[in-house]
């Protein structure tokens, strides 16, 4: 879909495609406007506009990230995106596509690029290691360095001149968190605000950046910079609350706190807040490997119900999280709870999404075919993109749940 702007907002207009991921668009000269994004046959698409549309036409590859695209002159065009190996692949046009190159890296996000004068391109992405990276071309690629961080969400990059980068993402509370180049990174230095999307940055003139990104109340927000960054707008007030309860039969590979970080991540999207109510360590080594049968809801073990009667601490309507060594069969986690008792089991070696994804199923939540999403069904070992969507009608069907409460 496009807006346009030109005095006026020309207002919507269908483009048409079948996009599976956002786009991204730049314009290399007045008038023309180039635009990229994955199908959902996950090739990368192009679509360009001069005095009209000419039509998406595949780049063909197997891609697992929205693109980015940047270009240094009007013959120009860089395409970037995550393969499937989640390497950085990058495809470029000099009067014809080159076709696919990997240029390596371990990417957990989509990447951002931008050219700051001819012959040169950065390009960053947040890494498995939920650090960012950072990798640049000038007659050849640099290689990948880290830039360091702990953060949430895809970057952005944005530079006012040949010697100046600025990058932006979510950090692990939401806020936008800013590393600078300026002959040399400044750090991370935290922003604040509370972002629900990765942020989106541009720098029109020198010394000034623009900044969008989604809030935790749904509403797209702006600001624009002088020289510095601008505050992000506050969150809106949680309107529902869930509270769960923790108990350890065996230490989960990872920890509670972090978990618990993640599903606080996800649940704000909706403007819903989480707590732990209570955790307790329990002595149960005979129910450190739980049998769970098939894990069809409504349909509990004696080896469940068991570990499910220690109860201590939590109301009827609160959730207790149950962290054992394993399921048997072995799944990441399994909300199957009889009537009435709110509960969860979680495997040691389940992933920082489980906890969020097995309270979903016990808040009502069905499993989607979408990795991009907190209930995929495919297992949240497979999520792509980091954090994963909690889409509306999920949170509003969590918000309906007995086992929340309307705040
Ligand atoms: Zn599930």
């Amino acid at each position: 879909m496009h807006n346009g702007y030109d005095g006026g907002w020309s207002g919507w207009e269908r483009l048409g495609g079948m996009l599976a991921s956002a786009p991204s668009a730049i314009t290399r000269e007045v008038g023309k406007i180039d635009v990229v994004a994955c199908g959902t046959d996950s090739a990368i698409w192009h679509n360009s506009y001069d005095h009209g549309w000419s039509g998406w036409q595949s780049l063909g590859g197997t891609l697992t990230s929205s693109p980015t695209l940047c270009g240094w002159s009007p013959d120009r065009l860089d395409v970037f995106a995550r393969g499937t190996d989640s390497a950085l692949m990058h495809n470029g046009y000099d009067g014809g596509w080159s076709g696919w190159e990997r240029l390596g890296g371990m990417l957990a996000s989509a990447p951002s690029a931008i050219t700051r004068e001819a012959g040169k391109i950065d390009v960053v992405a947040c890494g498995t290691d939920s650090a960012i990276w950072h990798n640049s071309y000038d007659h050849g690629w640099s290689g990948w360095q880290s830039l360091g961080g702990t953060l949430t969400s895809s970057p952005t990059l944005c530079g006012w001149s040949p010697d100046r980068l600025d990058v932006f993402a979510r950090g692990t509370d939401s806020a936008l968190m800013h590393n600078g180049y300026d002959g040399g990174w400044s750090g991370w230095e935290r922003l604040g605000g509370m972002l629900a999307s990765a942020p989106s940055a541009i720098t029109r003139e020198v010394g000034k950046i623009d900044l969008l990104a989604g809030g935790s109340d749904s509403a797209i927000w702006s600001g624009t910079a002088q020289a510095s960054v601008p505050p992000v707008a506050a969150p809106a007030a949680p309107s529902a609350s869930v509270r769960i309860h923790a108990k350890i039969i065996a230490p989960p590979s990872v920890p509670l706190d972090d978990s618990l970080a993640r599903m606080v991540e996800v649940y704000a999207t909706r403007g819903i807040s989480v707590e732990v109510g209570s955790t307790e360590t329990l002595n149960i080594p005979e129910l450190s490997d739980v049998e769970v049968g098939q894990c069809v809801m409504g349909q509990t073990s004696a080896e469940q119900n068991q570990l499910f009667s220690h109860r201590d601490n939590a109301g009827g309507a609160e959730a207790v999280v149950y962290f054992v060594r394993s399921t048997i069969p072995p799944y990441n986690g399994c909300a199957a709870h009889p009537d009435g008792v709110p509960a969860v089991v979680i495997a040691q070696e389940a992933t920082e999404w489980t906890m969020a994804h097995e309270v979903g199923h016990v808040l009502g939540l069905q499993h989607v075919n979408d990795n991009h999403r907190l209930m995929t069904g495919n297992g949240t070992r497979n999520i792509i993109n980091p954090p994963p969507e909690l889409v509306p009608d999920e949170g509003a069907i969590i918000m309906s749940s007995e086992f929340s409460r309307r705040s």
